[in-house]
Formats: structure tokens, C-alpha cells, sequence
């Protein structure tokens, strides 16, 4: 049985699904304004080894990562210039542009991270209507207030009724205390108060109409209306890094609770927060290494590129919920770790088999056993590291003959060791990765040919089109001409 850790109830707790044989999962996503980096790889790997074990158990799960293009303000509360529109300013161009840049370049890390693309990926400023209906449900409930065209959250008022603080362990005095004065302080009863919909300033592009005002949602609201209207008003589980937990998933909950009269989520998880060299990462710190820095290896903390795999993989060998230290030497260790693991599965391809041997079966259905009891165990995945690294060590005495095994004890091996390093784990080997990318090469290489030999048709040119069709098929090309042109096979 799956157990993880309920942030909200602050110990582990049994999973158990709202509806049978299904999830119900949301994310949060990045904030597309810059490049992707470790803040952004370890939610990323965390949720998607979530979401590939929940497949692996054989549940349908939805799972929801929203991209914030819009109303992500500097200082993550209601004050500041947007993020994107800023550096959309600083570089002249068009805030969607920024938004859309940003977002590719997180594809592509996410794709290299091995990281699933999530099953709905919805953007905020494709959903103002819905959260312009939030705002008007929590106004219509009496907990919420317009001041000068935006709408705060009344956090009082709601106290009143319901815990404020309840995900945070924080009470409103700790709140009110850790609250600093702000912007729009002015317009708010009171300092603890959020925006959901702010009045934009002249000179603030992205805004849209509303009952209120021209203007933009505030930051917490896109979660809120995009969860439930893609995972319902009541979903199973909400995730994203621990520093989200405090304001932006506590004013989640309020909003859920204020809109709809209860709470959406049965179980909040939260990854713990990465650190490089022991210190938090920031632009100022001088530590501040994007995705791309580390996979090409080009910044003064890294001596070497590290693979995304590596990145993967280093990530995985700690627990969740423990902070993780990035440093060039733990990589590199890492690296020979993640290394060690595929030399010993291709291994298995050449180890002999006897009919009487010491190890069958069972070594597999062990493994697998062992794995899933720590995968349950609120995914502990640094456990099913170890397990992988025992199974290593037998591989290589079986390789050396200091151990025998029985051909269908080699065959559930290695499918065992297949399913968990790669289908649950998500790593991949290096040179798996580089046949890949040659096998697309190669079909680019003979769409481009079969390019020439449309247009070669095209110009009446029959010897230069005849002449690419025979010299493939002469090479085993089965080359078929349908109307939308032609496709071939090997
Ligand atoms: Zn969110």
C-alpha cells in the first residue's frame, strides 16, 4: 500500500484515491520568465517518479501542471512589476514572446530530465474567465472585498470561520507579524490581506477586463481555477516545492474553502528545497546555475558538463523530503554511480545461464518486492537505489562466474531491473539517449532525400527522382507514394 507524506496533516498516511483506479494530481509549474534550473529540475523529477509510480500501480492519473505567464509579481506578493512583462520591457519585446521562449527552453530540460510532459498543461492567461469567476464567487461568499478596482482576500473575515495558516502551521499573529508593509497596503483592510485581482497601472501591459477593473488575477488564483476545473472542485493530490507551501498553497486553500465552502485537495506534498554548496541558491549568491549551465558544464562552480541523466539521477539518490546539496564533487560521484548501474545491466546481455543454479526467480520477485515496499514508503527512492546497487553487485559476480543463474532467473532480472530503473525511476543510459538522436538524424537524413525526389518529380526531372527511388530501395528502403507524399520503411 502507497503511503505518503501529508503535509497538511504532517504525517504519512495510507493513499487512498477519491474515485477507484484513478488520480487526480496538480503542480505547480514554472513561472516563465528565465531559464530552468535545479529549483525547477527537483519538483519536476519528484512528481513525474510520482506520476510514473502511480502508473506503474496501475492507476489513470491526470496529471495537471500549469505554466504562470501572467501575474507572477516580483516579490511573489501583491507588489512589484510582473515578472515576464519586466523582462519583456528590459528586452523589447512582446511579454508572450518571453512567456512562450521560456516555456520551450523548460520543455526541453524537462524532455532531457526524462521527465513525462504532464497530461494538461494549462497556461494562466489562457484561464482569466475562470478565475474572474473565482474572484466573484469568493466576493458573492462575503470574503472578499474591492478597494479602488482590485479585490483583496479578506483574511480576517475568513479566520473568523476557518483556519488560516492550517497548511503553514502558522496562526494570523504569526501571519500579521511576518507581514511586511507593502504596496496597496493603502487599499487593504488589513496588511495580511492578498490580492486576487489587481487594477493595472498604466503602464502595465498584460491586463484584461473584469467586473472591476482592467487589470490582472492575482497570483494564487490560476491554481485554484485551473485544478478544478481540469481535476474537479475535490482532487487527490497538490504538489510543488516546500516554498510554496507558505502564502501561495495556504491561499489556495482559503480561496478553495471560501469559493466552494470546503477544501479540494486530500494531500498536499512538498519536496524540500535545494541548496549548492550548502548555500541557497541566488542570482547575488554568485551560485546560481540554470539546467542548460550544468549540462553543457559551462560555469565557474562546475569543472565538467553533467549529463541530464546524472542530474536525474543525483536527485533521486536523495528522499524528497530532505534538502539537497548540489556540489561539482556530488555529482561527479553520482555520475560514476548512475554509470556503474548501466555498465551492470548491460551486463545482463552477456552473463551464461545453467539449468541448476544458485540464484532463480525468486532474486527477481525480491527485488521487485523490496523496490516496491520502499516506492510505498513515500517514495524512497534512495532505498531503491541501494536495492539496485545489491542487484549490481550480484550481476557482476555473475558475470565473473563466482555466481550462477537459471535462464528464466536471468530473464526476470532483467526485466525486473528494466521496469524499475526504467520505468519507474525514469533514467535512461547515455548511449540509449545517443542512439536516439542518431535515429532521428538518420530519418531527417531520408525525408530530406525524399524531399529532393518530390521536387525533382515536381520539375519533370525523372533520372535525378528515379535515381534516389532505386538507390534507396537497392539500400532496403521500401519507398511507397501516397497523395500526401511519399513515406517509407526499412
Ligand atoms: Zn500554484
Amino acid at each position: 500500500m502507497l503511503t505518503i507524506y501529508n503535509t497538511l496533516s504532517r504525517r504519512k498516511e495510507v493513499f487512498r484515491p477519491l474515485v477507484e483506479g484513478h488520480v487526480g494530481m496538480y503542480v505547480c509549474g514554472p513561472t516563465v520568465y528565465g531559464d530552468a534550473h535545479l529549483g525547477h529540475a527537483r519538483p519536476a523529477v519528484t512528481f513525474d517518479t510520482l506520476f510514473r509510480y502511480l502508473r506503474h500501480l496501475g492507476y489513470k492519473v491526470r496529471y495537471v501542471r500549469n505554466i504562470t505567464d501572467v501575474g507572477h509579481l516580483e516579490h511573489d506578493a501583491d507588489e512589484g512589476e510582473d515578472k515576464i512583462a519586466k523582462k519583456a520591457r528590459l528586452e523589447q519585446l512582446e511579454p508572450m514572446e518571453v512567456a512562450q521562449y521560456y516555456t520551450n527552453r523548460f520543455h526541453d530540460a524537462m524532455a532531457a530530465l526524462g521527465c513525462l510532459p504532464p497530461s494538461i498543461e494549462p497556461h494562466a492567461s489562457g484561464h482569466i474567465i475562470e478565475q474572474i469567476a473565482l474572484v466573484q464567487q469568493i466576493l458573492d461568499a462575503g470574503y472578499a472585498y474591492v478597494s479602488n478596482g482590485s479585490v483583496y482576500f479578506d483574511v480576517e473575515k475568513y479566520s473568523r470561520d476557518h483556519h488560516y495558516g492550517k497548511l503553514s502551521g502558522r496562526n494570523l499573529d504569526d501571519v500579521i507579524n511576518a507581514s511586511r508593509e507593502l504596496d496597496g497596503v493603502g487599499e487593504k483592510r488589513n496588511q495580511v490581506d492578498f490580492a486576487l485581482w489587481k487594477k493595472a497601472q498604466p503602464e502595465h501591459i498584460m491586463r484584461w477586463p473584469s467586473p472591476w477593473s482592467d487589470g490582472f488575477p492575482g497570483w494564487h488564483c490560476e491554481c485554484t481555477a485551473m485544478g478544478r476545473k481540469y481535476l474537479g472542485e475535490h482532487f487527490d493530490i497538490h504538489g510543488g516545492g516546500m516554498d510554496l507551501v507558505f502564502p501561495h498553497h495556504e491561499c489556495e486553500i482559503a480561496q478553495a474553502v471560501a469559493s466552494q465552502g470546503d477544501e479540494a485537495v486530500r494531500y498536499w506534498m512538498h519536496n524540500n528545497m535545494v541548496t549548492i554548496g550548502g548555500q541557497k541558491m541566488g542570482k547575488s549568491l554568485g551560485n546560481f546555475i540554470t539546467l542548460s549551465q550544468f549540462f553543457s558544464g559551462q560555469h565557474p562552480m562546475l569543472t565538467q558538463a553533467f549529463s541530464p541523466m546524472t542530474i536525474r539521477f543525483f536527485i533521486l539518490q536523495a528522499h524528497y523530503r530532505s534538502t539537497l546539496d548540489f556540489s561539482n564533487d556530488a555529482l561527479i560521484a553520482s555520475g560514476k554511480g548512475l554509470e556503474r548501474l548501466f555498465e551492470a545491466m548491460k551486463q545482463l546481455e552477456r552473463i551464461d545461464v545453467v539449468a541448476d543454479a544458485q540464484i532463480t526467480e525468486q532474486y527477481a520477485q525480491d527485488l521487485s518486492d523490496k523496490c516496491r515496499e520502499a516506492m510505498d514508503d513515500d517514495l524512497n527512492t534512495p532505498i531503491v537505489i541501494s536495492h539496485l546497487f545489491d542487484a549490481c553487485r550480484l550481476i557482476n559476480q555473475l558475470a565473473d562466474r563466482k555466481a550462477s543463474i537459471s535462464p528464466a532467473g536471468l530473464e526476470a532480472l532483467a526485466a525486473t531491473m528494466k521496469t524499475i530503473v526504467g520505468d519507474i525511476l525514469g533514467l535512461r543510459s547515455e548511449a540509449e539517449q545517443g542512439n536516439a538522436e542518431r535515429e532521428k538524424s538518420f530519418a531527417g537524413a531520408v525525408d530530406l532525400l525524399l524531399d529532393v525526389r518530390a521536387q525533382a518529380k515536381a520539375a519533370k526531372d525523372w533520372a535525378t527522382s528515379d535515381r534516389i527511388r532505386d538507390s534507396l530501395a537497392a539500400l532496403g528502403f521500401q519507398i511507397k507514394d501516397t497523395k500526401e507524399g511519399a513515406t517509407w520503411k526499412l
